[in-house]
C-alpha cells in the first residue's frame, strides 16, 4: 500500500471515529442540557417522529424546502447578511468545486465531464478559479475577524486553525502546480510515459516547445546534446516539436497560462527552478499538500470544520421539528424535550458570531466582561459542558451569562444555522435553576435572599463597596448623572405601561419599587438603595417605559445599567470574597 492510500485510509478512519463519537454524544446528553428523559434508543428516533399525516406531509415539504433553500442556496444566511452570504458562497462553492474536480476527480470528473483532464481547459482554468474563490473566502473571514469588534472578541484559536488548514490546502496546491509547470523532471517523466520515441529531432523539438510555450525550465537552455544530433535549424525543430506536441500532448495539456494563478507563480519560481527540481521540490510540495489534506480530514469531525456537515444536518432536521409558540416548550418527542435535537444544534454552530452581534444584552458584556453573556460564547461553554465539563469558574461565568439573557429571541432569529438557541437557553436555565453545577452564580437567586431594604443597607453601608475593585466600580453614565432624571415629572407613565408591573398582583411586595419610584430615588442620589430592588432584576427590557415617557427619560437603559452594576458587585463578591455571599452572615450588613 502506498503512502497516499495508506494515509488516506488512516485519515478517513479517524474522521469516521470522530463522527461516530459525535453521534454517540448526541444520544447521551449530559448536564446542563440533559433532562435524562429518554434512553438512547428512543432519543435516536426523536428527530423524525411525527404524530399525524398532515405534519408528516409538511415534514416532507419542509425537508425539500430546507435542502434547496437553506442547504444549497443558504437563503437564511442571505437574509441575515449578503456580505456573509458571498463569503460563505465563495468558500463553499470553491471547496466543493476543488473536491469534485481535483481531490475526487477519479470518481467524479473522469466519469461525468466530457474529455476531462486536470491539465485541460476549461478544467485547468476552473480549478484555479475554485482555488481563488476559497482563498478569497478565507481572506474575507480573516479580515472580518481582525476588523469587526464583536467578532474579534469571539474569535477562537479553533476558528483560526480551521482557516489556516483551508488556506494551507489551497496555497500548497497552487505552489505544487507551479512547481510542476517549471519542472524538468516532471517533463522527462511525461515524455518517458507517453512518447516512447528515440528520434532525436522529435525529442529536441518537443523539448523546445515545452520550454517556450508551456513554461518548463530546463537546466541547460539549449536542448543539448539532442540538437547536435540532427542537422536542422531551430525553426525547423520547433515546427517538428509542435507537430509532435499536437499529436501526443494537446489532448491532455492546454496552454499552462490558463492556470491564471499557478502560471504567474511558476514565472516567479524560474530563478530557483533548477535547484528546486534537483532537490525534489515537486515531491516535497506534493507531500506538503497531501499532509494538509490529511490534516483537514482528521480535523473535520473535531473542530470548527465539522459544521460543513453538521450545519446542513441541523438545517434539515430543525424545520421539521414541531414549533411551539414563542416562549413555549418544544414537544418534539412523545411530549418531552428532544435532547438529541439540542445536541445536534449545539454541534451545528459555526461560531460566526452573528448571534452575539445582535444580542439584546451584548452591551452588558462591555460592563461586566462576562464572555458567556454573548450567545456564541455561551453556546461554546454549553458544548464544553457536554463534552468535558466546566471548571468552577467557567460554570459560574456560564450561569451568569445564562441568567442575564432576557430570552428576546433575537439570536435565534438571526442564526444562519437555524439553531434553536431559545430552546437551549431555556433548558439550560432550567437545569441551572434545578441546582446543577454553576447554579450558585445566578444573580436572581442571590438577590432573592434579601429584601431590597437589606440590600440597600449592604450596598449603601459600603460592605460590598469596600471589596469592589476599581475596574468593577467603573464610572457610570446614566444612574450617576443628574441629566438623566432632571426632566422626570413623576407622571407614572413608565409604571403604567410596564408589563412587569402589570403582571404583579402586588407590585410593592413583588417588585419592591416601580420604575417611576426608581427614577425618583435616583433623582435623589439614592442609587445604592435601588440596586437590590426586584424591579431592576425583573425588567424584561421591553423598552415600553422609555418609548412612552413624555419627558424622554431613558428609563429602560437606566434600569439595565443598574442591573449590570449590581451584577458586577455580586459577582465580584461571590468569586473573590465571602462578604457578598448571602449565606455568610459574617459579612451581613443587614
Ligand atoms: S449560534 Fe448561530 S449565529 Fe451564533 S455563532 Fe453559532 S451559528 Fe453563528
Ligand atoms: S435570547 Fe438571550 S442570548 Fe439571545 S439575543 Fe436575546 S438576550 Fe441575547
Ligand atoms: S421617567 Fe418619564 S414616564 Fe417615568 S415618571 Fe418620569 S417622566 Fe414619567
Ligand atoms: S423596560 Fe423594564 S421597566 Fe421598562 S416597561 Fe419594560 S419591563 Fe417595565
Amino acid at each position: 500500500m502506498d503512502f497516499l492510500t495508506g494515509g488516506l485510509l488512516i485519515a478517513l478512519a479517524v474522521c469516521l471515529v470522530g463522527f461516530v463519537l459525535r453521534v454517540r454524544r448526541w444520544l447521551h446528553g449530559r448536564a446542563p442540557i440533559s433532562s435524562g428523559a429518554h434512553e438512547p434508543p428512543t432519543r435516536a428516533t426523536c428527530p423524525k417522529k411525527t404524530d399525524d399525516n398532515d405534519r408528516r406531509r409538511r415534514g416532507i415539504f419542509r425537508y425539500v424546502s430546507a435542502f434547496s433553500l437553506d442547504v444549497l442556496f443558504q437563503a437564511h444566511l442571505a437574509r441575515a447578511s449578503v456580505t456573509r452570504w458571498i463569503m460563505h458562497f465563495l468558500l463553499f462553492a470553491g471547496f466543493v468545486g476543488l473536491l469534485l474536480m481535483h481531490a475526487m476527480d477519479g470518481v467524479f470528473s473522469y466519469a461525468v465531464l466530457p474529455s476531462y483532464e486536470p491539465t485541460l481547459d476549461p478544467y485547468q482554468w476552473l480549478r484555479n478559479l475554485f482555488g481563488v474563490m476559497v482563498l478569497l473566502g478565507v481572506g474575507a473571514a480573516a479580515y472580518r475577524r481582525f476588523t469587526i469588534t464583536g467578532l474579534k472578541r469571539t474569535t477562537r484559536r479553533d476558528d483560526w486553525f480551521a482557516l489556516a488548514i483551508i488556506a494551507g490546502i489551497v496555497l500548497s496546491g497552487f505552489l505544487l502546480e507551479s512547481a510542476k509547470i517549471v519542472s524538468e523532471r516532471v517533463y522527462e517523466r511525461m515524455v518517458a510515459d507517453y512518447f516512447a520515441s528515440d528520434d532525436a529531432a522529435e525529442l529536441a523539438g518537443l523539448r523546445m516547445v515545452w520550454e517556450e510555450e508551456y513554461g518548463v525550465v530546463f537546466s541547460e537552455s539549449a536542448p543539448q546534446p539532442l540538437s547536435d544530433a540532427v542537422d536542422m535549424s531551430r525553426e525547423e525543430l520547433l515546427a517538428l516539436g509542435r507537430e509532435v506536441n499536437d499529436f501526443v500532448c494537446v489532448s491532455c495539456h492546454s496552454d499552462t497560462a490558463s492556470a491564471f494563478v499557478s502560471y504567474p507563480v511558476s514565472r516567479a519560481l524560474i530563478p530557483v527552478a533548477p535547484v528546486l527540481d534537483g532537490a525534489g521540490g515537486v515531491n516535497a510540495l506534493w507531500y506538503l499538500h497531501v499532509l494538509f489534506c490529511f490534516a483537514g480530514i482528521v480535523y473535520l469531525p473535531f473542530g470548527k470544520m465539522a459544521h460543513v456537515f453538521l450545519t446542513p444536518l441541523n438545517l434539515l432536521v430543525q424545520p421539521t421539528r414541531p414549533r411551539p409558540e414563542r416562549g413555549g416548550d418544544i414537544q418534539a418527542c412523545g411530549g418531552d424535550d428532544s435532547e438529541t435535537m439540542r445536541a445536534i444544534g449545539v454541534d451545528a454552530c459555526m461560531h460566526c458570531g452573528m448571534c452575539s452581534e445582535h444580542c439584546s444584552v451584548a452591551a452588558s458584556y462591555a460592563v461586566l466582561g462576562t464572555k458567556d453573556i454573548l450567545p456564541s460564547e455561551k453556546l461554546s461553554s454549553l458544548k464544553r459542558a457536554k463534552t468535558e465539563g466546566l471548571e468552577d469558574a467557567d460554570a459560574f461565568i456560564f450561569a451568569e451569562g445564562s441568567f442575564i439573557c432576557t430570552e428576546c429571541h433575537r439570536c435565534t432569529d438571526v442564526c444562519p444555522a437555524r439553531i434553536d438557541l431559545q430552546d437551549l437557553w431555556i433548558s439550560s436555565k432550567r437545569a441551572l435553576a434545578a441546582g446543577e453545577r454553576g447554579g450558585r452564580g445566578e444573580p436572581h437567586r442571590q438577590i432573592a435572599r434579601y429584601t431590597a431594604g437589606q440590600w440597600a443597607a449592604r450596598f449603601a453601608g459600603g460592605k460590598l463597596h469596600a471589596t469592589v475593585p476599581e475596574e468593577v466600580a467603573r464610572p457610570v453614565m446614566l444612574a450617576d448623572s443628574p441629566q438623566t432624571f432632571w426632566a422626570c415629572v413623576q407622571c407614572t407613565t413608565c409604571t403604567n405601561v410596564c408589563p412587569v408591573v402589570a403582571a404583579a398582583e402586588d407590585p410593592v411586595l413583588e417588585l419592591d419599587l416601580t420604575p417611576q419610584q426608581i427614577m425618583n430615588m435616583l433623582r435623589m442620589g439614592l442609587k445604592d438603595h435601588v440596586l437590590g430592588a426586584r424591579m431592576v432584576w425583573s425588567c424584561v427590557t421591553c423598552y415600553k417605559c422609555q418609548e412612552h415617557c413624555p419627558q424622554g427619560v431613558r428609563v429602560a437603559d437606566t434600569l439595565f445599567e443598574l442591573r449590570n452594576i449590581a451584577t458586577a458587585r455580586l459577582r465580584h463578591e461571590a468569586m473573590h470574597g465571602a462578604a457578598g455571599d448571602p449565606d455568610n452572615k459574617q459579612g451581613d450588613g443587614a
